[in-house]
C-alpha cells in the first residue's frame, strides 16, 4: 500500500493524515471548505470542545500531546449554576482529573500544520467529494472556485468527512450495509461570554459551566482568553423551546427566569439570542465501517454522537489510534483483515458513546441538580477511593480511561442496579459513608 485519499480535513482527517504519513504513505487530503488557516470561516460546529484522555492517547502516540496541550484550558469539575445565582463545585474526579477545553479551529488548524510537516501529505481546499467507486478506491472532486472535477485513485480511501459522509453515502447502497440517521428533539445556540473589560474572566476558569434547568441548559466551556463558549441546548418545540423564545421581549424574560445570574456576563445576550443560529443535533451509526480492504469510516462519518459526554472528537481520535496499533500488530499486507478488525473492534464501541452520550444529556440537564444524584456521586467518591480495583465511577471510565465504551457501558448498567438498591435503604444520606455500604456494593459486583 502506497497511495491514501483522506476526504475531509477536519479535526480527525487532519489527525488521520500525520499518523499515516509517518508510516511513509502519500497521503492526499482533500477537503470541500477552504483553508481555515487562511480564510475567517468559522470550523463548524461548536467553537470549541473537550478533549479528554481518548484524546490525548492518541496524540500521545505520535508526540503531540505536549503541544496541543499548550492550547487547552483544564477544568476540574462541574460548577451548577441555580436560579438564585448560587454556584456549587462538583469535581470531576477524586484524584483531581480534568478535561480540556479547546478551540475547534485553533486545534483543526495546527493538526493541519502538523500533517503538512511531512513531505508526502498534500491538503487540496475548496475539493468537494462528488462521488467514491468503492471497487477501486477512486473519489471524484467538484472544485468549488473553478468547477472542476478531479478523479483520484489511490489505494486506500478513508472517509473522515463528518456526519453526512458522501463516502458513507456510497456505502449505503452496498448490500448488507447497515444504517440509521436520527436527529434528537433537542438543538443548540452559542452565546459568546465575553472577559471582563480588564480581561479577567467573569467566572471561574477551572469549571465546565452547567446552569441544568430540567428539558434544558446553559452551558459555559472556558477559551484561552478568559471568555467562555455559553451554549444553550434546548427542545427545538413547546415550552421554554427555540420555537417558543422568539422575541426580544421572549428571550429576556426566559434568560431572566432560568440564567438571571448569566445576563451581567453578556450584555448583548439578545442580540446573539436572536442573531446566532439554532442548530440541530444527529445521531448516525452504521456497520460496517469498511469495503473489503479499499475504503474506511473514521470519526463522525462513522459514528456521529450527540455531545453531551464531549466525546465525538476522542472517539474519531481514537479510531486513528486502534487503525494504527492494528497497522503495528498485523502490517499492511492484508489490509482487508485489518479493515475488518478496526471495523469490528470499533463499531460496538461507536454504538456504546452514543447510548452514552444520551444519557449524559439527562445528567447534565437534569440530575447534576438532583439530591439523589448528587447524593449517588458521593457514594460511588468514597467507594471509589477506598476500593479503585473493584468500582470506578462511569464518567471516570469514560473521560479518564481508555476502557472499551461498550465494557463502560455494560458496567454502568451493572451499576444503576446496585445503586438504585443502596439509595433505596432507609436514611441512606446520614450513613452514605458507612463501611457497611462499601461492603454492600462490593458484594454485588
Ligand atoms: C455542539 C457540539 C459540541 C461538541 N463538543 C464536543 C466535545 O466537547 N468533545 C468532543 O470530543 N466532541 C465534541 N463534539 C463532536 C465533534 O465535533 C465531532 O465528533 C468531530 O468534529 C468529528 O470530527 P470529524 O473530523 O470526524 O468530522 P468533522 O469535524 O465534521 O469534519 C469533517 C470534515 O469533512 C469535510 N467534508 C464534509 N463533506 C465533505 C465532502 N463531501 N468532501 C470533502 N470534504 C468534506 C468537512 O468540511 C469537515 O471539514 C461536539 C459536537 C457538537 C455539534
Amino acid at each position: 500500500m502506497k497511495n491514501i485519499t483522506i476526504v475531509g480535513g477536519g479535526l480527525v482527517g487532519s489527525l488521520a493524515a500525520f499518523y499515516l504519513a509517518r508510516r511513509g504513505y502519500n497521503i492526499k487530503v482533500y477537503e470541500r471548505r477552504p483553508d481555515l488557516r487562511k480564510t475567517d470561516i468559522s470550523a463548524g460546529k461548536s467553537i470549541n470542545l473537550v478533549i479528554s484522555h481518548r484524546g490525548f492517547t492518541a496524540l500521545e502516540k505520535v508526540g503531540l500531546k505536549e503541544e496541543m496541550e499548550k492550547i487547552t484550558v483544564p477544568a476540574y469539575g462541574r460548577m451548577t449554576h441555580d436560579t438564585e445565582g448560587n454556584q456549587n463545585f462538583y469535581p470531576y474526579s477524586i484524584h483531581g482529573k480534568a478535561i480540556h477545553s479547546v478551540s475547534r479551529g485553533g486545534l483543526n488548524a495546527a493538526l493541519m500544520s502538523k500533517a503538512e510537516e511531512f513531505d508526502n501529505v498534500e491538503f487540496f481546499f475548496d475539493e468537494k467529494c462528488e462521488s467514491v467507486d468503492l471497487e477501486n478506491a477512486t473519489c471524484v472532486f467538484r472544485n468549488y472556485k473553478t468547477g472542476e472535477a478531479t478523479t483520484v485513485t489511490s489505494d486506500l480511501v478513508i472517509g473522515a468527512d463528518g456526519a453526512f459522509s458522501a463516502v458513507r453515502a456510497e456505502m449505503v447502497k452496498q448490500p448488507r450495509f447497515n444504517y440509521s440517521q436520527e436527529y434528537i428533539s433537542a438543538g443548540y445556540k452559542e452565546i459568546h461570554i465575553p472577559a471582563a473589560a480588564d480581561g479577567s474572566p467573569q467566572l471561574d476558569l477551572k469549571a465546565l459551566h452547567i446552569w441544568p434547568r430540567k428539558e434544558f441548559m446553559l452551558m459555559g466551556l472556558a477559551n484561552l482568553d478568559n471568555g467562555f463558549t455559553g451554549t444553550i441546548f434546548g427542545p427545538w418545540e413547546g415550552e421554554n423551546s427555540f420555537e417558543t423564545v422568539q422575541t426580544e421581549e421572549q428571550v429576556e424574560a426566559y434568560f431572566k427566569k432560568f440564567y438571571p445570574d448569566a445576563i451581567p456576563l453578556i450584555p448583548d445576550y439578545k442580540e446573539q439570542y436572536l442573531n446566532n443560529p439554532a442548530s440541530a443535533l444527529v445521531i448516525v451509526r452504521c456497520d460496517p465501517w469498511k469495503y473489503k480492504n479499499k475504503v474506511m469510516l473514521v470519526g463522525d462519518a462513522a459514528h456521529a454522537i450527540v455531545p453531551f459526554y464531549g466525546e465525538g472528537m476522542n472517539c474519531g481520535f481514537e479510531d486513528i489510534f486502534v487503525f494504527d496499533n492494528l497497522l503495528d500488530e498485523f502490517g499492511d499486507q492484508d489490509m482487508g483483515n485489518v479493515l475488518d478488525k478496526y471495523s469490528k473492534q470499533r463499531q460496538p464501541n461507536g454504538n456504546a458513546i452514543a447510548d452514552l452520550s444520551l444519557r449524559n444529556f439527562i445528567e447534565m440537564r437534569d440530575l447534576v441538580a438532583d439530591p439523589n444524584f448528587i447524593l449517588r456521586k458521593k457514594i460511588e467518591g468514597k467507594i471509589y477511593k477506598d476500593h479503585p480495583e473493584q468500582w470506578m465511577p462511569l464518567y471516570s471510565q469514560v473521560k479518564f480511561t481508555n476502557i472499551q465504551y461498550a465494557d463502560a457501558l455494560a458496567t454502568a448498567h451493572k451499576q444503576d442496579e446496585i445503586m438504585a438498591e443502596v439509595l433505596a435503604m432507609p436514611d441512606i444520606e446520614n450513613k452514605w459513608d458507612d463501611p457497611k455500604i462499601a461492603e454492600f456494593v462490593l458484594n454485588k459486583i
